[in-house]
């Protein structure tokens, strides 16, 4: 059951994760759905829950984990299907271990923004409904207050359970688990010769794609073990993740992770690795090794495909042709030796006119560099000739898909801080701005600008 926190408070609602759930935001603020949605009053009809898992942390086996803070009250059906409601941060469960159950503001917050922004930019994820918060204070780094943040999603599961099961050599559970996920999420392969490895194959190819999805937008997770690993291929435990600024792909967004594994570009293939330990797990299922590392080579066509297919709607390319590969490197190439603003490039790369270099300079200013910059945009230009881009039509499908406004780190700590103090007018103007990240958003052109010089101090670790 929920631990009560001691005179809740409404923090923010998120609009679209309440229609999902057929609630209207505007309700939410109301002390009986504060209250429900802090723990505080166990509807009738719910029945608590807290799913137990294990899983691999930083590519080593940590045995059992979660969910140390999270639990579920129930589900609710909805206009896209039934989703689970589930409060982080809401007191300890039988998993909590050293851990005292809870979550502060400052991360709940940053859940929240982050949640939303991804479902908006078109990124699978969990949802994140309301976060509310009490002013007991929960002990971190320094003294800090608690919160809670609803999440929904259609399933909490992830690599991690079905871990637990087979490293305590439970194969009854294992199948139970895998068939209620079958069952319930993956309905068609339940017809298959071998479903699970049919589910192996499907998470895999999902998997890829949420991280092709990730690094069209530079997002990095920062943890990604794999009790952080959906298995309905959502971006699943928001904590230390960070939108690329400055492009580097070996920047690493979590400050705990010294060793970069879950670096930009490291990403990929820890995705990948991810899908082994849930292969391992699933294997006495699936009872055929050969037929398991098959499925899970799927991923590097998976990935590929995905990210081909976003990067060239990132630049503006309707057709594919065989130097693709080759100016989207030299890009890259010239982004990292420039430090260029991962966000800003995309989105001013859209306003290039190919008979006008004169003007490019927004674009152009982002460089140092900037001859190695009007070559490759000559190649550029060279290639949008090739498939005769009409400038406007081409403008207006890159600003539809290179988003203006992400979740900068400063901007969360910018609302975080005045959260901290009592204002949570800053939380709810960020969440409608992130909640149109394709949109000019006339008078908010300041939520789309380069982080400030004090930004570059941020860091942000796995303490929440
Ligand atoms: P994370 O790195 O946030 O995904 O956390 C790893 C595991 O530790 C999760 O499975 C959580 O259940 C657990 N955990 C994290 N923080 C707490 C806490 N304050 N109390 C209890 N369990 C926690
Ligand atoms: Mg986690």
């Amino acid at each position: 059951m929920p631990t009560p926190l001691p005179a809740p408070y409404f923090v923010a609602a998120s609009a679209p994760a309440a229609r999902l759930v057929g609630l209207d935001a505007a309700d939410l603020a109301h002390e009986d759905f504060v209250a429900v949605f802090t723990g505080n009053h166990v509807p009738p009809r719910s029945q608590p829950l807290a799913a137990v898992y294990s899983g691999h942390q930083f590519g080593h086996w940590a045995g059992q984990l979660g969910d140390g803070r999270a639990i579920l009250l129930g589900d609710l059906d909805g206009p896209e299907g039934r989703m689970e409601l589930q409060l982080k941060g809401a007191g300890m469960t039988p998993y909590s271990r050293m851990g005292d159950g809870r979550a502060v503001l400052r991360s709940s917050i940053r859940e929240f923004l982050c949640s939303e922004a991804m479902a908006a930019l078109g990124i699978p994820t969990t949802r994140a409904l309301m976060v509310t918060g009490s002013n007991k204070g929960v002990i971190r780094e320094t003294m800090e207050t608690a919160a809670v943040v609803t999440r929904m999603a259609p399933s909490f599961v992830r690599f991690g359970s079905f871990e637990h099961w087979r490293y305590r050599d439970k194969p009854e559970e294992l199948r139970t688990l895998a068939d209620y996920v079958i069952k319930t999420f993956y309905p068609d392969l339940a017809a298959a010769p071998n479903p699970y490895l049919a589910l192996l194959e499907e998470v895999t190819r999902r998997t890829a794609r949420m991280i092709a999805h990730w690094q069209s937008v530079g997002f990095m997770h920062g943890v990604m073990n794999t009790d952080n690993m959906s298995i309905l291929g959502l971006t699943l435990d928001y904590g230390p993740f960070g939108f690329m600024e400055a492009f580097d792909v070996d920047h690493i967004c979590n400050h705990t992770d010294q060793g970069g594994r879950y670096s930009y570009a490291n990403q990929v293939p820890v995705g990948h690795w991810n899908c082994y330990a849930l292969a391992n797990a699933l294997l006495p299922l699936i009872d055929d090794q050969e037929a398991a590392q098959a499925a899970l080579e799927v991923y590097v066509d998976a990935y590929g495909e995905k990210f081909d297919e976003l990067l060239h709607a990132k630049l503006g390319l309707k057709t594919t042709q065989e130097n693709d590969r080759a100016l989207a490197d030299d890009m890259f190439k010239l982004m990292q030796a420039n430090h260029v603003d991962f966000t800003l490039f995309f989105r001013r790369l859209g306003d290039l006119r190919v008979d006008e270099p004169e003007a490019d300079a927004p674009l152009r200013d982002l460089f140092l560099d900037r001859p190695a910059f009007d070559a490759w945009a000559v190649e550029y230009r060279a290639r949008l000739r090739q498939e005769m881009s009409v400038d406007a039509e081409r403008r207006l499908a890159m600003h539809a898909v290179n988003p203006k406004y992400v979740l900068r780190n400063y901007l969360a700590q910018v609302a975080i801080e005045k959260a901290q103090n009592g204002d949570f007018e800053e939380v709810r103007r960020l969440l409608a701005v992130l909640e149109r990240p394709f949109d000019e958003q006339p008078g908010h052109e300041a939520y789309a600008a380069l982080p400030p010089d004090w930004a570059s101090h941020l860091e942000v670790s796995c303490s929440s």
